[in-house]
């Protein structure tokens, strides 16, 4: 399957259109990107590590029920999936309190949530990803009916419950995450993008270290390393 036209260039992805209108062309990009754009950076190898990272994890969830986007994988840097409408609306899940529910709510970093909280973010750049609730949702038609937000609801916390205990048994917490969605031509919600260190938090079970992009957004350094122990770990079975 060849690429034949740019249709889209994020900030991690380039999506290519195919010679058959049901299927598209992930390219993964070594850019970085933190704050909504204002930090940029680049690593060589980043793109083809998520690309890996998602493939295994999509067959995974696909084998445990999840409908997703993917098809195969196609080379180092290029995944074919399913062309799909995108549902405009980021599904977050949170497991521990860090990063933006931390700051925002003062709950001290690393508080073991009592319950999975799933929020959502309205994916627009320019407006920063603004939280959204229900009604917010409906009033800008990014679905049609509520039973939608309920079924995307629904997923993210089923993601979670396959994704949390496999990851804890590769000794990595799983702290959050930010999950897309989109409808495919028989207007199914299936899951799309990408899972990776990119939107992932991973904590060390021993060692607390993350080992995701916050090592960028922190400026920590050794990202790649860290991207390519996530990898190891899910290739460990
Ligand atoms: P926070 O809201 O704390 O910044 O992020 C929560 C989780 O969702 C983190 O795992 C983060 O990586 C992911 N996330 C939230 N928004 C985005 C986004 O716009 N892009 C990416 N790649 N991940 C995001």
């Amino acid at each position: 399957m060849e690429k034949i036209e740019l249709l889209y260039e994020g900030k991690a992805k380039r999506i290519w259109r195919t010679e058959d209108e049901n299927l598209l062309i992930s390219e993964f990009k070594d850019d970085l990107t933190a704050f909504n754009g204002e930090m940029k950076s680049s690593e060589a190898g980043k793109g083809a590590l998520n690309n890996q990272i998602s493939t295994e994890l999509f067959k995974m969830l696909a084998n445990n029920g999840i409908q997703t986007h993917f098809i195969k994988m196609l080379d180092n840097n290029h995944m074919l999936h399913k062309a799909c409408n995108v549902i405009l609306i980021e599904v977050i899940v949170r497991n521990i309190a860090t990063g933006s529910l931390s700051k925002n709510l003062g709950i001290e970093n690393g508080t073991i949530l009592p319950f999975t909280l799933v929020e959502f973010d309205y994916k627009n750049d320019a407006l920063g990803d603004p939280k959204l609730n229900d009604q917010h949702a409906l009033i800008l038609g990014l679905v049609e009916y509520q039973d939608e937000l309920d079924k995307l609801r629904r997923m993210a916390r089923q993601i979670n419950d396959i994704l949390k205990p496999y990851f804890f048994e590769k000794g990595l917490k799983l702290v959050d995450f930010k999950l897309e969605f989109g409808k495919d031509k028989s207007g199914n919600i299936i899951l799309i993008d990408e899972i990776s260190p990119d939107n992932c938090r991973f904590w060390d079970i021993e060692s607390g270290e993350s080992l995701d992009k916050d090592r960028f957004r922190k400026g920590k350094g050794g990202l790649k390393v860290a991207y390519e122990n996530v990898l190891n770990r899910i290739l460990q079975h």
